[in-house]
C-alpha cells in the first residue's frame, strides 16, 4: 500500500472513531458510515455492519466509482442485483461488503473539492428531524458559528428507504440545492433519519457534525421557549461572506 493510501485510511479511521465516541451520542452499534476519496477512480467506505467506534483497516472497503455510480442509473435494480453490484465494485475481492449507503457516498465524493463524507444519527439532530420543525432546522440558522461550520443553509431530504431510494433522493435534492444557491453544501439533513457532512478534510467533516449537533440542541431548547428566533437572511449572508469568518473557516479546515 502506498503512502497516500495509508494517509487516507488513517484519516478515515480517525474521523470514524471521533464520530463513534459514545459520550457524543452521534452513533451507536452499527449506525452511521464514513468514506474518503482516494483518486479519480476509487474511494473507501465503511464496510456493512461494522461499528464507527471500533472501525479498523479491515472494515474499510475500497470501491470503484464507476461501478457504484452505475447503480444510481438503474432505479429498478433488484435487491440481489444491487448487492452483487456492490460486491463487484470492490477493488479487492477479499474485502468486506461495502455499506448499503455506499451509493450516496460515491456521488458526494465526486463533488468539487469533497474528500471526506460522514453520516450519523445524533440524538440532538434526530429530535429535530423527527419533528414538524425538521425543514426549518435545515434551512434557517440560529447562531453565527452554525453559519461558519454548517453553511448558510443545509440540504433538506424527505424520508426515503435507506439504500438506493435514499441515495436517489439525496442526489436530486443536492443537485437542486447547488443550482439554487450556487454552492456545494456542507450539511445534508435527512428527515426521520440523521445528517451527512461533506468537506475537503476529515476534520472539516467532524467540525460540521459537532456544530450541527450543538445547533440542534440549541434549537430544541429555543423551540421549547417559543422560538427559535432565527438570524435574518441578511445576517446569515454577512456572516458567510465576512473576511474574519473566512479566516476562522480556514483555521477549522473548512476551506
Ligand atoms: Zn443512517
Amino acid at each position: 500500500m502506498d503512502f497516500l493510501m495509508m494517509e487516507v485510511i488513517r484519516n478515515m479511521l480517525q474521523l470514524s472513531h471521533e464520530l463513534g465516541v459514545e459520550s457524543r451520542q452521534l452513533a451507536i452499534l452499527g449506525e452511521g458510515n464514513t468514506s474518503a476519496w482516494v483518486n479519480d477512480h476509487s474511494f473507501m467506505v465503511k464496510a456493512s455492519g461494522s461499528s464507527l467506534r471500533t472501525l479498523s483497516e479491515e472494515d474499510v472497503t475500497v470501491c470503484r466509482f464507476d461501478r457504484v455510480l452505475a447503480i444510481l442509473e438503474d432505479p429498478g435494480i433488484s435487491d440481489e442485483a444491487l448487492n452483487q453490484a456492490l460486491m463487484d465494485s470492490r477493488m479487492d475481492s477479499e474485502a468486506k461488503k461495502p455499506s448499503l449507503e455506499t451509493m450516496f457516498h460515491a456521488w458526494l465524493l465526486k463533488l468539487d473539492g469533497i474528500r471526506f463524507v460522514g453520516h450519523c444519527h445524533p440524538v440532538s439532530c434526530n429530535q429535530v428531524l423527527c419533528s414538524p420543525l425538521a425543514h426549518e432546522f435545515a434551512v434557517f440558522r440560529s447562531c453565527p458559528d452554525e453559519v461558519v461550520c454548517c453553511g448558510e443553509e443545509s440540504v433538506f431530504v424527505e424520508y426515503a428507504d435507506p439504500g438506493l431510494p435514499l441515495a436517489m433522493e439525496i442526489v436530486q435534492r443536492t443537485r437542486r440545492f447547488m443550482k439554487q444557491t450556487g454552492a456545494i453544501p456542507r450539511l445534508i439533513c435527512l428527515k426521520n433519519h440523521g445528517i451527512i457532512a461533506l468537506g475537503p478534510t476529515w476534520n472539516s467533516v467532524l467540525t460540521t457534525i459537532l456544530m450541527a449537533d450543538k445547533a440542534a440542541t440549541i434549537f430544541v431548547g429555543a423551540a421549547a421557549l417559543g422560538g427559535p428566533d432565527y438570524l435574518s437572511p441578511a445576517q446569515v449572508r454577512r456572516l458567510a461572506g465576512r473576511a474574519d469568518e473566512a479566516y476562522r473557516q480556514r483555521q477549522l479546515g473548512m476551506r
